[in-house]
């Protein structure tokens, strides 16, 4: 969908807008979702984030829970909402309990910048282009001529920066690098961003990681390999599972590992799946088989066995794709 000041109307007259990040939430889809909650005040909207999960850590600076209802807090306020916005969710069930809330409102703005998104929203602002929703956003407020304070800079910023690894990850491209030069020219002060982000991790999540690291598994001479998080190594690290994000880095990072796959034990036979690519094999085909999506190089899913299962399941999913 082409933007232009269609999006002007599809703001105007209406005035209660629920915002819905994703389930298991990381930096793009809660910095896109607070830099549009700072431009719809500006509007002077009535902007609800709702959200039932834990934020990870290394957000907090972000002031985000502050700005977050959950769905019991929402529904307490009796509020029909105009429009339901829904940011970097490639389906519904990325809503994971909250998916009802869609039935609450016809009027869905799908944004969105995965490749298997299912174009499930009424209107759908999806863009495979973009590195993060936080750049598709970015180009939004822009046609909306909202101006964009340091406060939404910041938080567009953290999704930047947070889907493109720091800006190393292929998706980035010369207008990523074009939008966060706009962002660091409007004052934010990106060195602290970047220290709350990546220098600040929780004591318990290194301890972890020295566990998740034993788990390390090859396969097909070197080039796939395997980590767990199990529900044991969280209990035992006192960490939660929202404070897992990155640890699948150690994996794809080795030497001849083309792909990386993280099994997280989410609760019984419910296990989280994150794949890596490094090169040219798309994950988000092997995540899509098992209900899941995402990007070429980033994709996910949930298999519902155990561990050890899922593990098995996996293998014999990649051999029969890996050449
Ligand atoms: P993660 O491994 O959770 O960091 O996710 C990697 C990428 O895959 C992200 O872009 C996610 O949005 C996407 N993704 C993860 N899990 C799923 C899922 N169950 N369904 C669709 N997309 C997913
Ligand atoms: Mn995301
Ligand atoms: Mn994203």
């Amino acid at each position: 969908m082409k933007m232009n000041n269609y999006y002007l109307e599809l703001f105007e007259g209406r005035k209660n807008i629920i915002i819905l990040p994703h389930i298991l939430p990381d930096g793009d889809t809660i910095g896109s979702s607070i830099a549009l909650f700072y431009a719809l005040k500006k509007l002077e909207k009535r902007v609800y984030i709702i959200l039932n999960d834990k934020l990870p850590s290394n957000l907090k600076f972000l002031n985000a829970n502050s700005k977050i209802i959950t769905t019991e807090d929402f529904e307490k306020l009796s509020i029909k909402p105009d429009l339901i916005i829904t940011v970097d969710s490639s389906d519904t069930d990325r809503l994971g309990d909250r998916a009802y809330l869609l039935d609450l409102c016809s009027e869905v703005l799908n944004i969105d910048h995965h490749s298997t998104n299912t174009n499930y929203g009424k209107y759908n602002l999806v863009n495979s282009k973009a590195a993060a929703c936080g750049e598709i956003i970015y180009e939004l407020l822009k046609k909306l001529k909202i101006y964009i304070d340091k406060n939404i800079a910041t938080a567009l910023y953290v999704a930047l920066s947070t889907d493109t690894g720091s800006f190393k990850y292929s998706n980035t491209t010369p207008l990523t690098l074009r939008i966060a030069a706009d962002l660091i020219e409007k004052g934010i002060d990106f060195s602290f961003i970047n220290t709350e982000l990546y220098q600040n991790k929780p004591i318990n999540k290194i301890k972890l990681l020295s566990d998740v690291l034993n788990s390390l598994e090859l396969h097909f001479d070197g080039k796939l390999a395997v980590i767990y998080v199990t529900n044991d190594m969280l209990k035992k690290n006192k960490i939660d599972i929202s404070d897992t994000d990155g640890i699948i880095e150690y994996a794809r990072d080795i030497e001849g590992v083309n792909i990386a796959v993280l099994l997280k034990e989410f609760s019984d036979n419910t296990i989280k799946v994150s794949l890596r690519s490094k090169y040219d094999f798309d994950v988000s085909i092997i995540a899509k088989k098992f209900g899941g999506g995402g990007h070429k190089k980033a994709a996910g899913c949930t298999i519902y066995d155990t561990i050890d299962n899922a593990k098995n399941i996996l293998l014999n999913t990649f051999r029969e794709n890996f050449r």
